[in-house]
């Protein structure tokens, strides 16, 4: 399939009510201890968050894709990568105070400690999601993580207006569980998410995830990545389980890897593509994603994956 008919035109609308975070990243010899001053080699400020970047795969993969966000002012700048890969931004809302945020610390190991500040993420009114909500078109998808407030009442009420919800719990926390998961249209999860949501160890095989999964929630199409070790896509109406391996390349930097992935796999549903078009899909697109540095800036365009493809 070419790039020019995956193209989404025609095809309702995926609104993704994702975060958007503002990541400090501070280089430090070692990750700093308790009491301690330590002074950093280098900081940058980029754009990140699974909501933005799930967006941006989906809209760099040719996909129709609202983002429903909330942001402070001062960070109106994180916009413009979402707007240049062709997502739509005009239910992004500007608001005082301060955005979603992490402080990132990277040590000369590779190694990172994080600190996330919900901000604007977690602040979305009830009126404001009732509002987004009935304004989106019924035949659309609703895609969600789980790094903005209300989840639950975000997920029944596109449930209630008709829309096909699609959910990736990240991050895991135990409240997941306890949601009406058996009516999601689509379940993203990977091993540590998969995991918890079934109480099994993270080291299980993925025959053992997969039955579990599957006990849980028989009538779900569930997506789940293994990083290296590919993809699996269970079906909810018990066909045999669909493996896609990973491609093997040199992996430099694995963030943003399932976002990528997600966004792909998304894009290639609403175009209409089969279980294992999409697999295929989101899996090249991933595999390029992995070889590069950084969550956003490594989403590739819908003409590499093509080419890759090829
Ligand atoms: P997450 O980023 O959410 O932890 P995974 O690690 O499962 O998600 O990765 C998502 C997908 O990205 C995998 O299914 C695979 O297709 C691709 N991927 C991840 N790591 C690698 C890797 N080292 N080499 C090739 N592809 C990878």
């Amino acid at each position: 399939m070419s790039a020019s008919n995956l193209s989404a035109s025609g095809s309702a609308t995926v609104y993704n009510y994702g975060s958007i975070n503002i990541d400090h990243v501070y280089r430090v010899p070692h990750l700093v201890r308790p009491g301690e001053t330590l002074s950093s080699t280098d900081y940058q400020i980029v754009l990140g968050g699974k909501g933005a970047n799930q967006t941006i795969a989906l809209a760099r993969a040719g996909g129709r894709v609202a983002h429903w966000a909330q942001l402070g002012q001062a960070d109106e700048w994180a916009l413009a990568t979402l707007k240049d890969a062709g997502a739509d931004i005009d239910d992004v809302t500007l608001l005082e105070g301060s955005s979603g945020h992490t402080v990132i610390q990277v040590d000369d190991d590779g190694e990172n400690a994080i600190v996330l500040f919900g901000g604007t993420n977690q602040s979305f009114s009830k009126e404001r999601i009732r509002a987004l909500i009935d304004g989106a078109d019924s035949e659309g998808w609703l895609l969600l993580q789980n790094e903005c407030n209300d989840i639950e009442d975000v997920i029944r009420q596109a449930l209630g207006r008709g829309l096909k919800v699609a959910f990736n719990p990240a991050p895991m926390t135990p409240a997941i569980r306890e949601l009406a998961l058996s009516e999601l249209s689509l379940l993203f999860v990977n091993r540590g998410e998969a995991a918890a949501l079934v109480e099994l160890p993270e080291e299980s095989n993925a025959n053992t995830l997969i039955q579990a999964l599957q006990q849980a929630l028989p009538n779900t199409d569930i997506v789940l990545t293994l990083g290296s070790e590919g993809a699996w896509r269970i079906d909810g109406e018990r066909n045999e389980p669909l493996y896609q391996p990973a491609r093997p390349v040199q992996a430099v930097d694995t963030t943003g890897a399932g976002d990528t992935f997600i966004g792909y796999y998304m894009a290639a549903v609403q175009a209409g593509c089969d279980a294992s078009t999409c697999l295929e899909r989101a899996t090249a697109a991933a595999a390029l994603a992995v070889q590069r540095a950084g969550a956003a800036t490594g989403i590739p365009t819908i003409e590499e994956v093509e080419t890759f493809l090829q």
